[in-house]
């Protein structure tokens, strides 16, 4: 809490009242006395100063407003750490120059619908498949995904293909036949506030990819982020993949200024989910354009052999050769934003 605002109303001895509970810190006051209100300066080491005590501060009836210069977030911040952290998956490097694409079915279905997948995505030219074993379903009677099943066969194509495997996690109890599987562990919108998850997937030593919450501000995806590195695991991917907002005409509203401004506030690499984004295909390749070169660091892309048959996220995915033509016309928008790809 490093500056807080009085409101015009407020008497000499609230004044008094807020400096002696700022004095019980350690802290001093700066009083500054306008015309119309009052603002206190913070002095001191404001950092150690909790959300919950900035919380009892606003509480006060004279307090207008508190404003902190200190980020909530240190591990996940820039301040914290001025170089692009690159995440180094099985020699695969996420947030340098190269811009790493992850592309795959939204669900894992059988072994010949992911293998032949896993060959075009990986002939186009992308470095990791994704697809969910175990489906976070808005509806419980819509396909769940195979489990463990699903997970062995991202293992075979992997096998196949040499892609890396992005998988999602739902429930703790199925994090050891993640970690046998998976080479990044996916936490989806859903769960991006589920605390304890994000708690048990900071102390693994994978990187994490953590998607947007359907209606996450920024601060609040980057407190998630700081759950996770609080615990030690420092490797992990920022996913935006579009919020709730009253529009109707796309499934969500992808939020492509998260990237510069994830860029400022951070040093995690960030990707984009324009699948999710707009939940129809053929607005995928635009925003993954325009992804590019608002600065993203890679791709996630839903790709299916029968987007008809899709037993999830069909009207979001692209077939093969779409995504192969979009991967080649992603080379000039990497360029002009000084990445490859
Ligand atoms: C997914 O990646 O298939 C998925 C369920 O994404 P999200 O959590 O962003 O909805
Ligand atoms: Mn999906």
């Amino acid at each position: 809490m490093d500056i807080i605002v009085l409101k015009p109303s407020a008497k000499d001895k609230d004044i008094k009242h807020i400096v002696k509970k700022l004095e019980n810190k350690g802290l001093k006051a700066n009083i500054s006395k306008g015309t119309e209100r009052t603002i206190i300066g913070v002095i001191g080491d404001t950092s150690k100063i909790t959300e919950d005590e900035v919380a009892s501060v606003r509480a006060i009836n004279a307090v207008e407003d508190v404003m902190r210069i200190i980020k909530p977030y240190k591990l996940a911040s820039r301040e914290f750490k001025k170089e692009a952290t690159i995440i180094d998956v099985e020699g695969i490097k996420i947030g340098g120059k190269k811009i790493q694409v992850i592309a795959g079915p939204c669900a894992v279905e059988s072994k010949t619908v992911v293998n032949k997948i896993a060959m075009e995505i990986r002939d186009a030219g992308a470095s990791f498949i994704r697809g969910g074993a175990f489906k976070p379903r808005t509806s419980p009677y819509s396909f769940q995904g195979l489990g463990e099943e699903g997970l062995r066969i991202l293992a075979r194509a992997k096998e196949i293909t040499g892609l890396l495997i992005v998988t999602e996690l739902m429930d703790h109890r199925d994090l050891d036949v993640m970690l046998k599987y998976s080479d990044i562990i996916q936490i989806g919108a859903r769960n991006m506030q589920n605390f304890s998850l994000l708690l048990e997937v900071g102390s693994i030593n994978k990187p994490v990819l953590l998607k947007r919450g359907l209606s996450a501000t920024i601060k609040e995806w980057l407190m998630a982020a700081e759950y996770i590195m609080s615990r030690g695991n420092l490797n992990v991917i920022l996913c935006e993949r579009g919020i709730r907002t009253f529009e109707t005409a796309t499934r969500n509203t992808l939020d492509l200024s998260a990237i510069p401004v994830l860029k400022e506030l951070t040093h995690l690499p960030v990707i984009v989910d324009p699948s999710h984004g707009t939940g129809k295909w053929n607005l995928v390749s635009p925003m993954a354009k325009a992804a590019v070169a608002a600065g993203a660091d890679g791709l996630l892309i839903e790709v299916h052999t029968n987007p008809e048959e899709a037993l999830s996220d069909g009207e979001q995915s692209l077939k093969p050769d779409v995504f192969a033509n979009l991967m080649k016309e992603l080379k000039p928008f990497a360029k002009a934003a000084g990445r490859e790809i």
